[in-house]
């Protein structure tokens, strides 16, 4: 049952048909790359930078840069802070994607949330492994 699958590309706007569930269109992920490698260099070049300075200094979009740093792409990288907001409250944080308040909070409604499915609500859930996987590396990743 292949449905077709069309989105609008969540950065230019663009109606692209994506092959899995990216948020944005081959033109736009292209051009992502470039900037990651561009971001990557830069850190390369002036080393001891903090965040900010590499935002400003390399010109690319901070949120671009803080989800380079939530991935661990500048660990060893000679990043002076690598810092970036909390996904739900905008606390600067320095790894996973929310605050340990807020990943607190979403795990106790996690909870409440899987207590209540039934047993046969699991397939789907199963089906959700990105959200598992999140889910996982957030307890995994919280002090
Ligand atoms: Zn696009
Ligand atoms: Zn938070």
């Amino acid at each position: 049952m292949a449905k077709l699958n069309i989105r609008n590309c969540a950065r230019c706007k663009k109606i692209f048909a994506p092959a899995g569930n990216e948020k944005i269109c081959p033109d736009c992920r292209a051009e992502e790359a470039e900037m990651e490698e561009h971001v990557k260099a830069y850190v390369r070049d002036h080393r001891g930078l903090t965040v900010n300075q590499l935002i400003e200094g390399s010109g690319a979009p901070a949120k671009l840069i803080w989800r380079m740093i939530q991935q661990g792409l500048f660990e060893n990288a000679g990043l002076l802070d690598a810092e970036y907001p909390c996904a739900n409250c905008g606390k600067l944080i320095s790894k996973d994607v929310y605050c340990s308040e807020c990943a607190s909070k979403l795990r106790e409604n996690a909870q409440k949330f899987s207590a209540a499915l039934s047993s046969k609500q699991r397939a789907a859930e199963k089906r959700s492994q990105t959200f598992s996987n999140s889910m996982h590396d957030m307890m995994n990743g919280t002090r």
